[in-house]
């Protein structure tokens, strides 16, 4: 009697009415997708508004959980053993057996919960909790009934077959990858755009990534940490395509033509101009950032207003209202803070005035950018040509 199976739970989705179905497909292509990096070979299965991983082969136990704890959508992760019906006597022996095997130490409260989908059971639910808890009382004395706060719910769901499951093992929640469009995530190797590619992801939207690379300032090693955290941000994610833009140019042009406490607002104008024209092209419907209220001169709500300014799409900030420790946080927790915090130099750092700009005018940046006239739209244009893209996963 081995856990072969897991039941998967799923909160949000269970709710999406019509749409209820393309929600459940989507999780189950993610799961599947989740488990293609774990050894052996597993079966997952809908099932009248349940979904069942089942292990074919042998497997491990660690990495199936380790991987379904990736997968967005799922709000629990339950081991379960399917028995046969193999009639109301032997129910009993299958539960004891179940018990004994999960709980070598027989010494905590329980509570027997059991839902009949076969309605031509001979018993109730209710008759059947009350015979398994007796006979479970009697079996194992050290045990004792708490039908309010049982510290063990033992599960017995009555199928064609019979489902016995106890652990509770919270998934990460959120939807399925796939379920809401696609965006755009300007990714810098720092701590804060994972976190918002994570975070966006999690609401079910496909990423794609944009980084804005600037050789020779900026080195092919903080080109490889950038890879790095897409293929961390991937693991929940699913693949990220990775468009690398050579900003060098424009960036040399900027600080050529414009006054230098205006370049960080300038520069980042042009990362969501060039940032969007991909996205359009890539049928993505919104912008990522990893901006927050306050954290540095460009990301005053000023700073903030004038870098929307040159955006058509929506931009979705999900960290916008968290203070950097509470991002740090989430990003330890997804993995991705030890890479974020490697010193490789980012091009924003490089040519950054030693007094930018916290208020920036309107007026004077688009005065500024007048001077760009010449040959940025050229420029842009090259960039757009020359992007770099690979999968990261
Ligand atoms: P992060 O930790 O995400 O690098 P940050 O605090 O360093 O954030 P900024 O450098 O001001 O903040 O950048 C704000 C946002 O702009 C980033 O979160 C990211 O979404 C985007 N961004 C900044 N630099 C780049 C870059 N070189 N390529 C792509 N996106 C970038
Ligand atoms: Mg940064």
């Amino acid at each position: 009697m081995n856990t072969q199976s897991f039941l998967i739970k799923y909160a949000e989705i269970g709710i999406k009415g019509k749409n209820r179905y393309m929600f459940e497909d989507a999780l189950v292509k993610q799961i599947r997708f989740a488990l293609k990096g774990v050894e052996g070979d597993f079966e997952v299965t809908k099932e009248s508004g349940r979904i069942y991983v089942n292990a074919l082969s042998a497997f491990e136990y660690d990495d199936v959980v380790a991987a379904l704890k990736h997968v967005f959508g799922i709000s629990a992760i339950c081991p379960m053993v399917q028995v046969e019906d193999e009639g109301y006597d032997s129910l009993q022996v299958q539960v004891l057996q179940y018990l004994d095997q999960v709980y070598p130490e027989k010494n905590f409260s329980f509570k027997v919960n059991t839902r009949r989908a076969n309605k031509q059971y001979p018993k109730t639910s209710e008759e059947i909790n009350c015979d398994l808890g007796e006979a479970i009382l009697s079996a194992y004395p050290g045990l004792s009934v708490d039908v309010h706060h049982p510290r063990v719910m033992l599960h017995v769901e009555i199928r064609t077959k019979v489902n016995l499951y106890s652990q509770v093992i919270p998934g990460p929640g959120g939807m399925p990858v796939g379920t809401n469009g696609r965006g755009m995530l300007l990714l810098s190797g720092g701590i804060d755009s994972p976190v918002a590619g994570y975070m966006i992801a999690k609401r079910g939207v496909v990423i794609e990534a944009v980084y804005f690379h600037a050789p020779p300032y900026t080195s092919d090693r903080a080109k490889e940490k950038v890879m790095d955290l897409a293929r961390l941000v991937s693991r929940y994610a699913g693949p990220i395509r990775l468009h690398i833009v050579n900003f060098t140019e424009i960036q040399l042009y900027i600080y050529d033509q414009c006054p230098h406490e205006e370049l960080t607002i300038i520069m980042r104008r042009y990362m969501m101009r060039i940032a969007e024209a991909i996205a359009k092209k890539q049928k993505c419907f919104s912008l990522i950032t990893g901006e927050s209220i306050g954290q540095v001169a460009s990301q005053t709500v000023q700073s903030l207003a004038a870098t929307n300014e040159v955006c058509t799409m929506p931009v979705f900030r999900p960290v916008i209202g968290f203070d950097k420790q509470e991002i740090v946080d989430i990003a330890e927790k997804i993995g991705t803070f030890e890479t974020s915090i490697q010193p490789f130099e980012d091009c924003c750092t490089i040519f950054v005035a030693k007094h930018p700009v916290t208020k920036p005018n309107l007026n004077m940046i688009h005065r500024s950018e007048g001077k760009l006239a010449e040959k940025i739209d050229e420029m842009v244009k090259t960039a757009l040509e020359t992007t770099e893209v690979m999968v990261c996963q």
